[in-house]
């Protein structure tokens, strides 16, 4: 589809959006690809001079005429591309007289729901009373290719996600305006808000089915129902609710212990401030345990976004933004927007050096371009915040806990109604894990000595008092239940995911003076001293033990 939207793009003179959603993940398929095609122009072989074409400007009187070439040239010229080159499917015999039409990955959702019913198998529909129109391109929609498909059908049922109804209305449109009198159904059937999963789509397709195949109403009923027992049962299994497992940082993320120092803070203080974030990984400090996102706005906008609010409040606002996201809009849009407007605020720079939810992406604080070049300029975040004139900034590593909340208490008092800046250094750590690992796997192989950094609890102190996670949410961090029987509650425990970040055990510490937490350095290709002490260890602490 990749190409055939370049195509498409290159036929109708438009530009085509094409829609990857994540269900697409979870599908398997097989995938043709083809070779990558250089473009006509690129850096090496440049254009010799800009091609000008003012008709293409966006002004008047350019628009009107863009759009009188938009509906009779353009739009006609895509729908022309669609039918020719088969970008809409149809599944089963075009002239079967039950019709299904849907569009995107609720194909696959119909297909399952209708395999579940024993109307299709993986090769496609089964049933010959059934065909399914299947709308890869959704706009425009190609009106006779649809009257087409209906016109002679007994029933057609259109699956359509999500609101508003933009394709039942305009199909509602296309057979009044013809006279096609073929009943059709959308969202009078299939449910109108929210995705569509195949929970979903199951008793509205049964009860579609069975209506127009009575010689298998039965059956479609059954199967129906049986899924619908089915959970029921699962449900009764599950003596509790399954947890909600919210999307949180990485293991070891350098961004966790600075919302944890936060945290503590209004723990500690009872003062709540007013948190204004934007697009990032740190848009996760929203969600559990530390929900701190009080407004979330597109990417470089959480600063900007509290300026009235910090001028008509008594409440201290916190914004927070990542290194990747400051350089790409929001040293402009808020900071720039902030110091003209003396608003009064707390901003957090994650500098993590990578623009990191995305895939980590290089960005001006990487350092080399992507192609591995140097890049053109010196960037500074330190000194770009003062060069604009922001008098209070202050930079810490988060992983230094005692240092990062000194300097995140004495940022948070300042009395001054100014922009005050905390700059977090530390690189991502997803980002360092894909460089550290294979560095590490290869030294082992090589038989170098390496060393690992893990923190353990002791299962025999940990009282369960969970104070390590309530305001932490590391994915190694987990429970298990206690050894000792006269302990109810379940002792914190790490997996072998641990990155020895330490945060953990310096959030239990300053949480609740915590004396469970130890840290293990594991050695890979020990030298012979310290494999002669391990043996020593072994020999003589049983005895010392015992003594
Ligand atoms: S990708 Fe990097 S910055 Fe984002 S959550 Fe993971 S470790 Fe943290
Ligand atoms: S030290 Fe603690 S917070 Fe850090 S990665 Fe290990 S379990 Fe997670």
């Amino acid at each position: 589809m990749t190409r055939e939207s370049f195509e498409l793009s290159e036929a109708s003179t438009s530009v085509v959006a094409l829609l990857l959603r994540p269900q697409l993940s979870h599908a398997n398929a097989q995938v043709t690809v083809g070779d990558n095609r250089i473009g006509q122009y690129n850096v090496i072989s440049k254009l010799k001079e800009g091609i000008k074409d003012p008709a293409r400007y966006p002004l008047p009187p350019n628009t009107q005429r863009q759009e009188l070439e938009r509906y009779r040239d353009r739009l006609p010229k895509a729908r022309e591309y669609i039918i020719q080159h088969g970008l809409n499917e149809i599944f089963g015999a075009p002239d079967a007289p039950i019709g299904i039409i849907t569009h995107g990955t609720v194909f696959n959702t119909v297909m399952r729901v209708l395999a579940n019913l024993g109307l299709a198998d993986e090769d496609g529909v089964r049933d010959p009373a059934i065909s399914v129109l299947q709308l890869n391109v959704v706009y425009p929609l190609c009106d006779e290719q649809i009257i087409d498909f209906i016109k002679d059908k007994r029933e057609v049922l259109l699956v359509e996600e999500g609101q508003p109804d933009l394709m039942e209305q305009q199909i509602r449109a296309m057979l009044h305006q013809r006279g096609v009198a073929t009943p059709f159904h959308g969202h009078d059937l299939i449910p109108g808000v929210g995705e569509l999963v195949p929970g979903r789509v199951l008793p509205a397709l049964a009860q579609f089915m069975a209506r127009l195949l009575p010689d298998r109403a039965e059956a479609i009923g059954a199967t129906a129902n049986g899924y619908v027992e089915r959970q029921k049962l699962a449900a009764t299994l599950f003596p509790k609710p399954v947890t909600p497992r919210p999307p949180t940082f990485c293991t070891g993320c350098p961004e966790r212990p600075v919302f944890s120092m936060m945290k503590i803070n209004e723990m500690l203080t009872g003062q709540k401030d007013w948190h204004a974030t934007d697009v990032g990984c740190y848009g996760m400090a929203g969600l559990a345990p530390f929900h701190m996102a009080d407004s979330n706005i597109g990417m470089g906008g959480g600063l900007a976004a509290a300026t009235a609010l910090s001028a008509i409040s008594e409440q201290k606002n916190v914004s927070v933004v990542g290194d990747g996201t400051l350089w790409h809009s929001a040293l402009n849009t808020c900071v720039v927007n902030g110091l003209y407007n003396k608003q009064d605020a707390t901003y957090l720079v994650l500098d993590n050096k990578w623009t990191a939810m995305t895939g980590a992406h290089e960005n001006p604080n990487s350092g080399p371009q992507l192609t591995g070049q140097a890049s053109g300029g010196v960037f500074n975040i330190e000194r770009t915040f003062k060069g604009l004139g922001v008098k209070h900034v202050e930079k810490a590593n988060p992983y230094h806990f005692r240092d990062f909340q000194k300097k995140l208490k004495k940022i948070q008092a300042d009395p001054n109604p100014q922009l005050r800046v905390l700059i977090s250094e530390a690189e991502c750590q997803l980002q360092r894990q894909r460089t550290v690992k294979p560095m590490r796997a290869k030294a082992i192989a090589e038989g170098k000595r390496t060393e690992v950094e893990r923190l353990g609890v002791d299962e025999e102190v940990c009282v369960g008092d969970h104070s390590c996670m309530r305001v932490n949410g590391c994915p190694s961090l987990t429970l298990e239940e206690s050894p000792n029987t006269l302990k109810t509650a379940p002792v914190a425990a790490i997996d072998t995911t641990c990155v020895g970040c330490g945060v953990c055990g310096e959030i239990a510490h300053a949480a609740q003076l915590c004396p469970s937490f130890h840290k293990v350095t594991v050695v890979r290709n020990a030298s012979r001293f310290e494999r002669f002490m391990q043996r020593l260890s072994e020999r003589l602490l049983p005895a010392l033990r015992a003594a």
